[in-house]
């Protein structure tokens, strides 16, 4: 009888994930996805305005500007490479913003609908310019690759017993909240950690190379970001490390993506 249950239970988790799972244009992968885009740009709209609520924001008009440029460059970027592939229906419901909040903590997130905030912590990592890019570029390439929806996905079968995002809100806000601010290195010290896995982080690095190359800024930055970022591990990564996990394989993988990015650089 016990095992007749585990096996009707496979099966039908095995059903809801079929079923659950789309297509992502861009990457062409399946992707699990119990969660639509409108759920999550409105969950995304809510956590993000309390968040800018909660933190502050950077009073450093150069450093403002920077990120605000960067951010622009890229967002351009990405809307000519969405619509060059014939996905600009892809973006529909982004409204992109770029903020700078003042914070020691070493990290940058794009929450799906395109709100981007970078940490002034990270920016002794970055350095210039091209380095900003990196992270944005990055950042921008998870959210446009609907990663995070995938994570939620995860989370919300893993953890919530596979409930809509809309019902998980509504029934346990503050665990539902707790898992959303997860997702991006937010208070991880007292919830758990949701990383990017290696195949999410490898798309978003190959897709990243390219949007900042469009941008106009030299790809092969982001080999020197990723080993100034790699010696930040240790014992207590910092955020952007927690969520982004490294391998020593990363660096090897971008430097042998360089040569296409090449093709997209304009100067
Ligand atoms: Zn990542």
């Amino acid at each position: 009888m016990k095992e007749l249950k585990t096996k009707l239970f496979i099966l039908l988790t095995a059903a809801l994930l079929f079923q659950s799972c789309s297509l992502v244009p861009l990457t062409g992968r399946r992707q699990l996805s119990l969660v639509s885009d409108t759920d999550m740009f409105a969950t995304s709209l809510v956590q993000y305005d309390q968040f800018l609520k909660e933190n502050k924001l950077s009073t450093n008009t150069t450093e403002k500007n920077l990120v605000s440029r960067v951010g622009n460059r890229i967002k351009n970027a990405v809307t000519v490479y969405f619509a060059q592939h014939d996905l600009s229906q892809e973006l529909n419901g982004f409204a992109w913003e770029f903020n700078l909040i003042e914070s020691e903590e070493v990290n940058a997130w794009c929450m799906p609908g395109g709100k981007v905030v970078v940490y002034s912590g990270i920016l002794p990592v970055t350095q210039n310019e091209a380095g900003l890019a990196v992270v944005m570029a990055h950042e921008i390439a998870h959210a446009v690759a609907k990663h995070s929806n995938e994570r939620m996905s995860q989370a919300l079968l893993a953890q919530l017993g596979g409930q809509t995002l809309a019902a998980a809100l509504q029934e346990k806000p503050q665990k539902t909240q707790e898992l959303w601010m997860a997702l991006f290195g937010v208070g991880v010290q007292i919830g758990a950690v949701l990383p990017y896995s290696r195949l999410q982080e490898s798309e978003a690095d190959h897709l990243g190379l390219i949007f900042m190359a469009m941008a106009g800024y030299d790809p092969n930055a982001s080999i020197v970001f990723w080993q100034r970022m790699s010696q930040k591990a240790g014992p207590k990564p910092p955020e952007f490390l927690s969520t982004h996990p490294s391998d020593k394989n990363r660096i090897k993988k971008i430097k042998s993506q360089i040569p296409e990015a090449m093709k997209y650089y304009r100067k």
